[in-house]
This record gives C-alpha cells, structure tokens and sequence, in this order.
C-alpha cells in the first residue's frame, strides 16, 4: 500500500471512530469528542472539519446552557439528525407506547394506543405496528435509517427472540427486547447523570415491577426477573395474585388494587382520574387506601433497601402520578424502617419521566452509551 493509502485508511478509521462516538453519545463539544477517541485536537479538527463540510456532521448548539465556569462556549456537534433513528416499544401490559430518537439522541415522534389486558402477543404487536405507522403519517418521520429497536414487554423473562423477529424482519435492524420496567429505572437512573451507581427504582402502575441498578449496573438477575417488587409478599394470606400466590405486593399496591380497595370500602370509583380527584377532595376513604398501599410498598423497599443499600429510592409509575403524597409517606415509613447500623439513609424521590420512561430506556438501551450497561447482551441482529 502507498503512503497516501496508508494515510487514508488511518483517516477513515478516524473518521469512523469519531462518528460512532456521536451515534452513541449525541451532541459532544470538539474536545469530548477528542477525549473519547484519544486523538489531538488538530488531527479532530481536520477531521470535523471534514465531516462538517460533506454534511455528516452539523452544529446543533453550544454547551452555553450546560458550563459553569467562564470562558467561550464551545460549539456542540451531533450526527446529521436525519441520518439516524431509533424506535423504542414499550408493550405494557393495557398499552403500547412509542418513542423514536433522531441521530441527535432528540425525541422526534412519541404515540401510545391502547388494548384489553389480556390480548395475546400478536395482537399487542399488530397494535404496535399500528402505531408505528399512525405515528410515522402524522409526524413524517421516516424509518429509512433505523439503527435500532429497543422493546420493553411487562412482565417477568420475556421471549426474547419471538419478540424480536417481528421487529428484525419488518425494519431490518438490531432488536434488544427486555423487562419495559427495567428499561424505565434505566431511563430514570440515567436522568441522574452518569454517576449514579445504587439506585432501586418501583413501578407502581397497572402492575409492579422494578428495576436494579447495582454497582454502578443495571442488573437483570440469574433469571431476567430482578427487581419483582410486584410478587413480593405483603400481606400474608391477602388477596390472589395473577401470579397464583396471595397477598402480593401488586394485590394491595398496584393501580387496579387500589381502585378495587376504594371500591370494596364503600367508594365507588372506576378509574385512576376518579381516584385522583376522591384524592384531591380529601376523600377519607381514598386517603385510607392509598395509605394502606404507602405502607404495603414501604415495608416491601425497605427490605430491599436493608439488603442492597442503595443510595437511591425512585417511585414511579400512574399511582404516585395521581397520589403525589404516597412517595413522602413510603419515605416515612423507610425511615422507621431502616436500622441505624451506620451509612447513609437513601435519598428517595418520585420519578422524572413520564408515561415514555420505558419507550425512552428502550432507545437508551440501544445507544448504549451509559456505563449502568456494561455487560449488557448484545442486540439481536
Ligand atoms: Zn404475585
């Protein structure tokens, strides 16, 4: 080979280096980018500089908002965002949601639709595809070049390639399929920046679940199930589960639970907006139920807390959404809980996200910039 081959092929490796660091990143300055594919800032230059003039590359911002100190700021560059999509699934267990990202790592389209609990997985997929297509008319969004499908599913050990292969064979990209409540307490451990490394994340929603982040890693257990609050025992001898024990976590703590609770006690409630406005009038018989909920997942955290000593609590989920006042009360309770054997009592705070958390981990997962993913599988191809 030439010289000029030579040095060629050591510029297009550059040149790949640098944009793969953009499409698992999104906007970086000139000197992240040079930090993270250890080159000099001249030899990036060229090469930005390169990749800005073809239009692989563009301007988006400066980190203006982002600097705290003094000085100029340094202009943020991303992928071309129309270069790029990623389409997250979350097939929940009453409704399916979508989140697609640009190259850009931007939210572009998000849609939900629903269908009854106990459609099979065809029919949850024919809605999604549905969907995907609804969404794609009405924002114009193409998928001409996807790099990727996260699908989150409910529930425990999902069929990873029966899920998959619908979703390979219709947009021909990489499929990763997991836990959607998993993919939510990534989404939500990564709003917390790259440092978080102990977190436990609820979900209080149709059902319960959760999701472990351990040492700095998201982790998925022997089985695919860790971080099933939901079938922990709360009230032994309580009321059936789904899951054929009784007295579960989701049997008292779970959205259905808590309306069927009302019910029971003489309130007569069908959805979680009445819920949210018996709430809201300071309903006492509402308030005893959400209270009897706040104490069921209280006790339940805290043994998991006790065993795992995270340095964060994040409940997320419909019911805290329309019963803010659970998350301080499960706080209350925790701190009853938890023995003073030393260390630091953990920060416990509602979720930031909303009802895409799990769309939204499920494209976080395919960008897999995060380190809460080393380790992680591979997506199937
Ligand atoms: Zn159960």
């Amino acid at each position: 080979m030439s010289v000029q081959g030579v040095h060629a092929l050591v510029r297009r490796t550059h040149e790949a280096r640098v944009l793969r660091v953009l499409r698992e990143h999104g906007a970086l300055s000139r000197g992240q980018i040079a930090s993270k594919v250890g080159l000099s800032r001249t030899t990036l230059s060229e090469i930005t500089g390169d990749l800005l003039s073809r239009g692989a590359v563009v301007v988006v911002d400066t980190d203006a908002a982002r600097r705290a100190g003094s000085g100029r700021p340094a202009e943020l560059l991303t992928l071309d965002p129309s270069s790029g999509q990623f389409l997250g699934v979350d097939l929940g267990h009453t409704r399916v949601r979508i989140a697609v990202a640009d190259a850009a790592h931007d939210i572009i389209a998000a849609g939900h639709a629903t269908y009854p609990a106990e459609s099979a997985w065809d029919e949850r997929l024919d809605a999604a595809f549905a969907l995907i297509d609804r969404t794609a008319t009405r924002t114009g969004v193409s998928f001409r070049a996807l790099q990727g499908v996260g699908v989150g599913v409910h529930g425990p050990r999902p069929a990873v390639p029966e899920l998959a292969m619908p979703f390979a064979e219709r947009f021909a990209a990489p499929v990763v399929v997991d836990n959607n409540t998993r993919f939510a307490a990534l989404a939500e451990a990564m709003t917390d920046g790259p440092d978080v490394h102990d977190v436990l994340y609820i979900r209080l929603s149709d059902g319960i679940g959760g999701g472990l982040v351990v040492g700095g890693r998201l982790v998925a257990g022997a089985g695919g199930v860790a971080g099933e609050f939901g079938h922990v025992t709360a009230q032994p001898g309580g009321d059936a589960c789904r899951c054929g024990k009784s007295g579960c976590l989701e049997t008292v703590a779970s959205v259905p639970a808590v309306l069927s609770g009302c019910t029971n006690a003489g309130l007569n409630i069908d959805t979680i907006e009445d819920l949210e406005a018996a709430l809201t009038r300071g309903d006492p018989v509402a308030e005893a139920v959400v209270e009897r909920a706040a104490a069921a997942v209280g006790r339940v955290v805290a043994a998991a807390a006790l065993v795992l000593d995270p340095a964060q609590i994040v409940i997320g989920g419909r019911l805290p959404q329309c019963a803010p006042a659970l998350v301080r009360r499960v706080e209350e309770i925790l701190a009853g809980e938890l023995c003073p054997v030393g260390g630091a009592r953990p920060a416990i705070r509602a979720a930031r996200l909303g009802d895409d958390d799990g769309a939204r981990g499920a494209i976080a997962a395919l960008f897999r910039q995060s380190p809460l993913l080393d380790g992680y599988p591979d997506p199937v191809r």
